[in-house]
Order: structure tokens, then sequence, then C-alpha cells
């Protein structure tokens, strides 16, 4: 389906270039008065350049009429002397790229946006596709800032300089300078129409970009799990449709781009020979001099190209401004409010208080007037369906977002009230999916607790049972884990995430439980490892199998965000409810499990 453009993409079709150079500067953040400096000087420049070449007039005059030899000579000491002044300004302008300032603002501005990411609630972010964002970082930083010289530039020589010119001249012959400047108001009604065309084009285009973007880093991600699943053609299939999509939209672009560009090409040929021929009979009926036409027909041979094709480098306006949106959307994201006053959390007691919260893309909560206490150094787990909100209670513990209602406290101190760097201390997560960075096994270790000693780090391994393998890695501890990554097990992957979690030494440890999608050797590894772990912690265990957590202190069975019961295990068996239900039906699993096991090795 072809993406609908939004609604800022039509919105921004009638802002001036004035708010694009606002937008520009505030971009740069730091580097804002530098950019400033350079596109005036940029101005400058072309400007210079117009009054250079409107000296050939009184030149052309001193040397083919008057034939006064000083004159010309002064006009041609003036003309060299502007003409060098440009060269100088532009040189001097153009110092924002070549002085290192345009890489130092776009890697500002990739830091700021990397920033934002860091600041931005978490449900936001994961609303968002990860190939949008890395298109948003690096695309469009680059295309925000790495043209905008160069483009203006040729802007501003294609209309300043035969603007400026066209003035001198008027000042000089009124009525070939009035012929020069009829040319302006002829080129501005039609780069207003054209302009509307290019922008919807441009930004039906960006859209697919970073759609295409967004849809190939998931097909490179995915692409082991849909090859084992034999989906490989299919996703094939899915890409190549985006890639035709593309193909569709870029020929309906440069049809609708080129015939314009023509059109207006040919127009303003057009009106600059009426000029010439204007300008030739003014001299036939004896009201010009032949040589201030032979001034003018140089100078318009020399306007003639820039101004018939700026309107195409108008384009690259349009793709600034469509990255600009994007990143002004991305920082425009505000990070969760923190109640004031902050308040120090009194333990890690937790409390759920009637807590209802609604995604944001969700039309019905996903956790309805949710009510539980975590007493210190206890485990809680939480069993139910798929989607009946096991995840969400992990997530507004950890303040990904914050509920519509009621509230999450830890040591007595409502989440919203801790400053986020305390909450994160607070607190360690073993997902079922372990993010291993591509840094050496001692640093993805460390990144727990960047400060701990190597002895720390290796302490905290050995605790989670990961030396023996980790040992065996080629250059044991300093192996990359880009070298190795798709080599290790799930289980290994799962117990270097739990020694990070050890290394951090958290009195809050949330579990998303781990042992679900491993064998039973690994389990048991892992297992051992999260007993090290949740030693004298406040425990939530996010369970997918019953059977982990018949020791838990307390069982809350949730069904469509709603507890429905609560208890030990052996109470929730006596009580009959939904939790004997769920629990006969995986024994029952588990003992067909053993049967085939058996089987298989007999
Ligand atoms: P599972 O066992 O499958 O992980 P769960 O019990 O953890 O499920 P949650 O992930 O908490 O369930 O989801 C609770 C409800 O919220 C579900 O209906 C789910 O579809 C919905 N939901 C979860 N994340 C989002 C999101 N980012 N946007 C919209 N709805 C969401």
């Amino acid at each position: 389906m072809m993406a609908a453009p939004d609604k800022s993409a039509t919105q921004h079709l009638d802002v001036p270039w004035r708010k694009t150079f606002r937008r520009l500067l505030a971009a740069a953040g730091a580097s804002g008065g530098q950019l400033r400096r350079s596109l005036f000087g940029l101005s400058a420049a072309a400007a210079t350049q117009g009054l250079a070449l409107a000296c050939l007039v009184p030149l052309f005059s001193a040397v083919i009429a008057d034939r006064d030899p000083k004159t010309a000579i002064a006009w041609l000491v003036a003309m060299s002397a502007l003409s060098l002044a440009a060269i100088a300004i532009r040189w001097r302008a153009q110092g924002f790229d070549y002085s290192g300032q345009m890489s130092k603002a776009t890697h500002d501005l990739r830091l700021r946006l990397g920033e934002q990411l860091r600041r931005m609630p978490l449900e936001k972010l994961q609303d968002r596709r990860s190939g949008e964002i890395n298109a948003t970082l690096l695309g469009n930083v680059d295309e925000n800032f790495s043209y905008t010289l160069i483009v203006s530039d040729l802007i501003f020589t294609a209309l300043v300089t035969p603007l400026v010119a066209s003035l001198a001249v008027l000042f000089y012959d009124w009525k070939l300078g009035l012929l020069l400047l009829a040319i302006f108001p002829a080129i501005i009604p039609l780069y207003r129409w054209r302009r509307p065309v290019h922008a919807r084009g441009r930004r039906a285009l960006d859209d697919m970009h970073q759609r295409m973007n967004a849809d190939i880093v998931e097909y490179v991600q995915g692409l082991p799990a849909v090859r084992a699943a034999r989906r490989s053609g299919e996703r094939a299939a899915t890409l190549k449709h985006t890639f035709d999509e593309l193909e569709t939209l870029q020929t309906v672009e440069h049809r609708a781009s080129a015939n314009p560009n023509v059109i207006i090409a040919s127009i303003v040929e057009i009106g600059l020979l009426v000029v010439v021929a204007a300008g030739v009979m003014l001299v036939i009926i004896g009201q010009t001099e032949i040589a201030v036409l032979a001034a003018v027909a140089v100078m318009v041979s020399r306007f003639a190209e820039p101004l018939a094709t700026f309107v195409t480098y108008t384009v690259v306006i349009e793709m600034i401004e469509a990255a600009l949106d994007r990143i002004d959307l991305l920082l425009a994201e505000k990070p969760l409010p923190r109640k004031l006053p902050e308040r120090q959390p009194d333990g890690a007691e937790i409390r759920f208080e009637e807590v209802t919260f609604q995604y944001m893309k969700s039309n019905r909560p996903a956790l309805e007037n949710f009510s539980a206490i975590l007493p210190p150094r206890s485990l809680t787990a939480l069993v139910g369906p798929s989607g009946s909100g096991k995840s969400t209670i992990a997530r507004l513990l950890l303040r990904h977002a914050d509920p519509q209602h009621g509230s999450v406290r830890i040591g007595g101190a409502d989440v919203r009230e801790i400053r986020q760097e305390k909450l994160n201390a607070l607190t360690s997560v073993v997902f079922q999916d372990v993010y291993l960075f591509d840094d050496t096994v001692l640093n993805n270790i460390r990144m727990a607790r960047p400060d701990a000693s190597d002895a720390e780090v290796e302490s905290a391994a050995r605790s989670a049972c990961c030396t023996e393998f980790i040992e065996k890695l080629p250059e044991g501890w300093r192996t990359r884990i880009g070298d190795v990554g798709g080599k290790l097990s799930g289980g290994e992957r799962q117990r270097l995430s739990i020694a990070r979690a050890l290394l951090k030494d958290a009195p809050i440890v949330i579990l998303d439980e781990p042992t679900a999608v491993l064998d039973s050797q690994s389990e048991r590894a892992v297992q051992t490892a999260i007993d090290a772990l949740v030693r004298d912690k406040t425990v939530l265990v996010i369970a997918h199998r019953l059977s982990t957590v018949a020791g838990a202190d307390r069982i809350l069975v949730l069904d469509e965000g709603r507890v429905i019961e609560s208890g030990r295990h052996a109470e929730l068996l006596a009580a009959n409810g939904r939790y004997r239900a769920m629990w006969d039906i995986q024994s029952q699993t588990r003992r067909w499990r053993r049967a085939e096991d058996a089987l298989a090795t007999k």
C-alpha cells in the first residue's frame, strides 16, 4: 500500500524559505551562528559578483563608445577588485564546509538525536521502526546539512547575481535595466507553481525511502527466523513489492518534474532572448548605445544557464525540509515528566496501586485496576495467557510509560518522583532476548557497572556459570562478541545477561522467564545462575511455564489485564480455578514431552 502523505507533508508546501533557514540554524545547534554567517557570506559573494558583472556596462561604454582608456582602466580595476572580493568572500563562507564545521554540526545533531532516543519514553520509541530511526539519524541528518552550502551557493548565484547586476544596469540605462528585471517577476510565479509538485513528489519519495529502510532492516534481522520457518521467499516477495512501489513512485516523480522543468528553462531562455532583441531595437531607434547592448549581451549569456536551471536545485530544499520535519518530529518527543519534589525510595518494596494503563495505539486497557504488593526480598510470579498484561506490569515498574490511573511505588516513592538514573540503578532485568554489543565479553558484562574491576566482572560471570564457556572462546574474556555472536547458544547469552545483573547487584530483579526457550541442560545452568541472582532481592518473574514458579512466594494469575487469582502454588491448586486448569494442561504436555524424549533415546 502506498504511504498516504501526512499532514506535515502538505503543511510545508507554502512555508517560505525563511522558515527553512531558521529551522536549519536551529538544527545546527552551537554551529548555528557559523552557518548563518556562511550563508550570508555566500549571498554577499553572489551580490558582489553581480556588481562586478554590472561594471561591464560602463567598461564597454568607455572602450567602445567613448574610447576613453583612463575610464576604461578604472572600470576594469573596479570589476577585477569586485570579482576578487567575491571569490574571497565565497572562499571564506565555504569555510563552514572545509574547516570541518559542517561535519561537527552533523555530528552534534546526531548526538542530540541519540540523546533524545535515550530520554524519550520507551513506549514511544518502540512505536517507531528501527529502520526508520536509522534513516533519520544517518540519511536525514546528512541530507539536512551536507548539501546546504552547495545548493545555497547555486541558488544565490542563479538569483542574487543577476538581480544585483540588473539593478546596477538600471542606474546606467533604465530601459535595459527594467527589461532585465522583468525576468524575475516571470520566474517567481513559475517557481511557486512548480514548488508544490516538487515538494509533494519529494515527500512521497522520502516516506517511501524511510519505509524501505525499515523493511530492509527488519528483513535482515528476521532472516534467520524466516529461513528456519522456510518463509524467506514470502519475505523477499514483500521486500520486492516495496522496491516495485519505489520504482513506480520514482517514475511518477521524474515525469512530474521533468516537463515543468523544461518549460521553465525554455521560458527563461526565451525571456533573455527577448531582452537582447529589445536591446537591439533600442539601439536601432537610437535609445541605447551599442556598447551597453554588448555588455548586456555578455551578462545575459552569463545568467542564462543558472537562471534556467535554478528550479532544479530547489528540489534539494524540499529534501532538506523533509529531513528537518523528521528530525523535528523526533526531537519534539518529551521525556516522561518527573513529579516534584524528588523522593528517595526507602527499601525495595514494590506496590502497584489501582493501576490502569492503556497503550497509545490500543483501544482497550492492557491493565485495569491492578493492585499488588511485592514485599522486599520476595519472589512474585506473574502468570496468564499471552496478552494478559504480564510484560506491561514490568514495563510500568521500569517506567517505560506512566499509567493513566493509579501509581507504581518503590520503597514508598512513586516511580514518577524518582530520578530515571536512580530508577535504573534500582532495577536489573533479564529478558528472553539478550542484546549483546560488539565489544569484548568482559565489557559486555561490565556495561552493567562501568566502574567494576576485572576481578568483579569475573566473579559475577563465575556466579552466573559463564566461566566454562568464556574460557573456551578463541581469546577468552577478550573475545569480541561480534566475532562469535552467532556461535553463542541461547543459554550462554542468557548467562551473560544474568552475569550483568549480578554485577549490577540492584535490589529489584525482573526476570522475563529466561529459561522458557532453553533445552534442559542449558536450563539447569541458567537456573543455577538465576538462583545466585535472586538471593535477597525483590523479584518479579514473568512466567510462561508454571513449573518454574511453583516455589514463588506469591503467584498472580492475570487475564485481560486483571488479577483473577492469587496465592501460593499449593493454595492455587487447591482453589481448583484457572491456575489449576493451566497447571493440568502444562503437566500433561510435560508428560508427553518426557514420553517422547524416552522414546527418542531408546
Ligand atoms: P506475552 O505472554 O505474549 O508476552 P503479556 O501477558 O506479557 O503477553 P503484554 O505484552 O503486557 O502481555 O500485553 C498486554 C496487552 O497490551 C495485549 O493486548 C497487547 O496486545 C497490548 N500491547 C502490548 N504492547 C503494546 C504496544 N506497544 N502498543 C499497543 N498495544 C500493546
